[in-house]
């Protein structure tokens, strides 16, 4: 299972259909990502391998800021419905997560019992806590951030909101995940061999830490919000 993302000037489907290619090895039963192009997010996902989402992809669609996932079902059967990304109820918000919330049950009971779920993933508990604690009043960034001190298990996430396709909100916690320095953009993935293609310059990232990835600005912070400084590393590999 596998996470990638990408921000920046160039048309995102390729980079995230080839991303996923790369993280292959890692062992996957369904695949999917989100482009965000002039009239919103556009999602395709599929059971099986990324060349059966290869199939379904619409080549017309394009877009320079996009997230990526290779599932290996906990939650929920392999199938298309449970692949990700996942969305909120009003689809403002488009998650993909790799890890397990061992608390997802508790977390719909406690703040979700109103809502339908579409899917039977642990995933989806995610996205829609942070719709409903935008829809409280917080920021984006604050719902994100009060999202995760909620959750206990593993995670590494990306995270669209439609309203401001500028930003890849990205967090991690027990599941792999660095962010990416671009030449005019910047990218998120699980492995750094996933992003090769686009930069040889990362950046790690400790458990319980956000990024707000924009396409020339990566900011850690803890999940209280403190600006975390972290040098970069280049990787060394001949691809
Ligand atoms: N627990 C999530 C699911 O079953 C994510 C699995 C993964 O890491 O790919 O959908």
């Amino acid at each position: 299972c596998g996470i990638v993302g990408y921000i920046g000037t160039q048309d995102t489907k390729e980079i995230l259909l080839q991303g996923l290619e790369k993280l292959e090895y890692r062992g996957y039963d369904s695949a999917g990502i989100a482009v965000v192009n002039g009239e919103g997010v556009r999602i395709f996902k599929e059971k099986g391998r990324i060349a059966a989402l290869r199939d379904i992809v619409d080549y017309n669609t394009h877009g320079t800021v996009g997230i990526g996932h290779t599932r290996w079902a906990t939650h929920g059967v392999p199938n298309r419905v449970n692949a990700h990304p996942h969305q909120s109820s009003s689809s403002r918000f488009t998650l993909v997560h790799n890890g397990v919330i061992e608390n997802y049950e508790h977390l719909k009971r406690d703040f979700l019992s109103s809502h339908s779920f579409i899917s039977d993933t642990d995933t989806e508990v995610i996205v829609q806590l942070v719709e409903k604690f935008v829809e409280e009043g917080l920021s984006v960034e604050e719902a994100f951030r009060k999202t995760l001190k909620n959750l206990k298990g593993s995670y590494a996430i990306a995270l669209l909101d439609e309203e401001n396709p500028d930003v890849i909100y990205v967090a991690k916690n027990k599941s792999p995940l660095l962010v990416g320095l671009g030449d005019g953009c910047n990218v998120v993935a699980s492995d750094a061999m996933a992003m090769l293609q686009v930069t040889d310059t990362f950046v790690e990232l400790m458990d319980e830490e956000i990024v707000v990835v924009m396409k020339d600005s990566l900011t850690i912070k803890d999940l209280d919000g403190n600006v975390v400084s972290r040098e970069p590393f280049v990787v060394e590999i001949d691809v």
